[in-house]
């Protein structure tokens, strides 16, 4: 299970024994993305034992995803060159002598380091002495009306779809939303020689004076914005229709999705669909943290709860290291200096190199990641989600899962209910496959609102494992292993 497997070939050979990976590792990752692809590369050049978790079976994460397939089909070069970027990270890793257990969730973390996962068949028991959480970040949940309607799904599920396999959204697909996710998707459907029907863009129709105050990190980071302003051009050329200013998006139809509707000031505007695709940026994947009982806190410019880390992603339990957008949203690059800061954090606590080395190794390290993450308070500021966002209205569905509307919930909060968890049992919200995934940020957002209190003092709710739906089966497989040990 070391580097150097083809693509396409990186799954563990079923009913290997439990036992080969069970022996105690110094440093077990789970996220096989920028930030736990350059952790485990570093930690390994450290002398580290090292395995790595990711429920993908390739390497890349979100951002590099299917890196090497889409490399080997051809596809690559119409992704882009911040894509092609990961290109090297994959086989930097493939190449540093980890474990790689590709197509593996990890279902349960324990505070001592012990990591259970599962290839979806058997579940193993895999130790380290430092887990690594890179876990990366969510989709913000975007709660409008008619988002639950076959047809609307996120920009990030259809870029999924689009990386792994090349599929495009045909000409009738509208995309709504803000963040850089949303230009930088329409312009890689036009590289790939799609179409989209139009962008309805829901950031400020002018820079918010926030914004305006990070100007010192926007000279630094131009590059992105030099990016961002790319799309827009690639989008101009071939002439995507880009309304700006929406203040609001509907989604409409019987059994699916058939219109669009959206306004810009008091104007209702409307037109058909054959798909919405949705997005108001991405949020820190906590299920890990917040199941270790790590302490987190509400990042009021990012609109989002994050686990409370140290500089070397350290957090308050001893065993657990947090990096990457997992550990607060920074992007891909910052999200692989994170990474590495994260393995020197590692090899000086577990006394393989002296705090002085760390720190020496770690300077070149912090100053790249400042340059990355220069322009991050613009973005923030420019893309801060609409209050609507975070509280919807009373008839607008919050729980995908159970089908529980907003309303509810602030019914709930009128009986007394304070936080997520006595939402949870009064409403079933929380309760559903996803476990509070999709609904968490909303449930908190509107209990926050109608108590008029910050989101800091509602909480969240409880996690409790598995983090993801597991059949009994693969339950049953880790039980046979632990006796035949
Ligand atoms: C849907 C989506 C699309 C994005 N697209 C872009 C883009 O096109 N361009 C861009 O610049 N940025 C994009 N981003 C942001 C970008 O993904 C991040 O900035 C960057 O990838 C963060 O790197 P990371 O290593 O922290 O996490 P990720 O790259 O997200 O890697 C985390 C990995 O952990 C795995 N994982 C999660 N939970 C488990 C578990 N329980 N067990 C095992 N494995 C697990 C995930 O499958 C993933 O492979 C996107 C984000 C999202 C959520």
């Amino acid at each position: 299970m070391h580097g150097r497997r083809a693509p396409g070939h990186a799954h563990p050979p079923a009913g290997r024994s439990a036992r080969a990976v069970s022996t105690p590792f110094d440093f077990v990752v789970i996220g096989g993305g920028p930030a736990g692809l350059a952790a485990a590369v570093q930690a390994r050049q450290l002398g580290l034992t090292v395995t790595l978790i990711d429920e993908q079976p390739e390497p890349g994460g979100q951002i590099y995803r299917a890196v090497e397939r889409a490399e080997a089909e051809g596809r690559a070069a119409a992704l882009g060159e911040e894509y092609r970027h990961g290109l090297a990270l994959a086989r930097a890793f493939r190449d540093c002598g980890a474990t790689y257990l590709a197509s593996h969730q990890a279902w349960q973390v324990e505070r001592d380091g012990r990591v259970f996962a599962t290839d979806g068949t058997a579940s193993r028991l895999i130790e380290g002495h430092r887990v690594l959480v890179a876990v990366g970040a969510i989709e913000r949940p975007v709660p409008i009306p008619g988002w639950t309607l076959p047809g609307v799904m996120t920009v990030g599920a259809a870029q999924i779809l689009h990386k792994s396999i090349g599929l495009l959204p045909d000409a009738g697909v509208w995309i709504a939303g803000s963040g850089p996710l949303t230009l930088h998707f329409a312009a890689e459907i036009v590289a790939a020689g799609g179409r989209v029907a139009g962008i309805l863009d829901t950031a400020r129709a002018s820079i918010p004076g926030t914004a305006l105050a990070h100007l010192g990190g926007v000279l630094r980071g131009w590059r992105y914005l030099a990016k961002g302003l790319g799309y827009l051009a690639q989008l101009r050329m071939a002439d995507i229709r880009r309304v700006t200013g929406v203040e609001a998006v509907e989604a409409a139809g019987d059994s699916r999705l058939e219109r669009v509707r959206w306004r810009v000031g008091s104007q209702w505007n409307e037109a058909p669909a054959s798909g919405l695709l949705l997005h108001e940026g991405v949020i820190p994947n906590t299920q890990v943290t917040l199941a270790l009982g790590c302490a987190h806190d509400w990042d009021p410019v990012q609109q989002c709860f994050r686990p409370r880390a140290d500089a070397f992603g350290a957090t308050d339990v001893e065993a657990i290291i947090v990096a990457g957008d997992c550990g607060g949203i920074g992007g891909a690059r910052v999200a692989e200096c994170r990474g590495r800061l994260a393995a020197l954090g590692a090899a000086a606590a577990l006394g393989r190199i002296t705090p002085e080395d760390r720190d020496r190794r770690a300077e070149p390290v912090r100053r790249e990641l400042e340059g990355h993450d220069a322009i991050r308070g613009f973005l923030d500021a420019l893309y801060s989600p609409a209050p609507e966002l975070l509280a919807p209205s009373d008839d607008v569905v919050a729980c995908r899962c159970e089908g529980v509307t907003a309303g509810r919930i602030r019914e709930a909060v009128s009986l007394g209910c304070l936080g997520p968890n006595q939402v949870k049992s009064f409403t079933r919200c929380g309760m559903g496959p996803c476990q509070g995934r999709m609904c968490g940020p909303t449930v908190t957002g509107v209990i926050a609102a109608a108590l008029g209190v910050l989101p800091q003092e509602v909480g969240t709710f409880r996690i409790r494992p598995p983090l993801k739906p597991l059949r009994l089966g693969e339950l049953a497989a880790l039980a046979d292993e632990e006796r035949a040990a």
